[in-house]
């Protein structure tokens, strides 16, 4: 077995387990591999051993990789931070944007599914922390936000996402993650139709557990299945 191969085996024990531990079912937890930066070669890799799932953050990387691995040879999920002058190509090679913060980006998102004649899926990213260098529109803007984006014909909200600041403890990252699934229910409770907000995309390589226990259905793991980047 590759490391790659191994390295999935785990995730998806821990996977099942975190699952298991708060009465979850795994099938509805999607293990995306982040793979920016690192090879054609080792994203293969990847597939071989059964990844379905592949985000990337940088959007001419990923064009360069999808085009040589194949878009219909995993489902391409974007989770950078996208700028409106690239939406076309996000919306050319990306199953679901997870990156979405403000209505003029939703709206360019749109207008670029439209001429190709896509409805494009896509998550709402929340500055859960509050970060001043992170992406992502605040927690109090989300109701507002995501019946903003509901109306555009061309795009499908799925959800949320977020990517809470960066702790040791996985332990410290969970009220984020609460947080995320609080913002979910008051989108509910202000009418949003549930199949908008299915989607949390939340945890990484070191918190995904938690994440799970909080509801998490799009977990994203780039070093754990990867490797540093270096
Ligand atoms: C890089 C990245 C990840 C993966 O992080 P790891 O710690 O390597 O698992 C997940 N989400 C986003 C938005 C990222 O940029």
């Amino acid at each position: 077995m590759t490391t790659i191969q191994d390295n999935l085996t785990i995730i998806r024990k821990q996977i099942d387990a975190a699952a298991a531990a708060c009465g979850r079912n795994p099938a509805d937890i999607t293990l995306v591999g982040v793979s920016k930066k690192h090879s054609v070669e080792k994203m293969r890799q990847a597939i071989d051993a059964g990844l379905t799932d592949l985000g990337e953050n940088y959007i001419q990387e990923a064009v360069d990789k999808i085009e040589a691995i194949g878009k219909t040879e995993a489902c391409w999920h974007f989770i950078g931070h996208l700028q409106s002058n690239k939406a076309r190509f996000a919306v050319q090679y990306f199953d679901l944007i997870h990156t979405v913060d403000k209505v003029k980006l939703a709206k360019e998102i749109d207008k670029q599914a439209k001429k190709i004649n896509k409805c494009q899926k896509i998550l709402l990213q929340v500055n859960i922390g509050e970060e001043d260098t992170k992406s992502g529109a605040d927690a109090e803007q989300m109701v507002d936000l995501a019946r903003a984006v509901t109306e555009f014909e061309h795009l499908k909200l799925q959800g949320l996402m977020c990517m809470p600041p960066y702790f040791d403890d996985p332990e410290a990252a969970r009220p984020y993650f609460q947080h995320l699934a609080q913002i979910r229910e008051k989108i509910l409770d202000a009418g949003v139709d549930a199949d908008a907000v299915r989607h949390l995309s939340m945890g990484m390589s070191h918190d995904f557990a938690a994440a799970i226990q909080e509801g998490a259905t799009l977990v994203r793991v780039g070093t754990a299945i990867f490797g540093s980047r270096s």
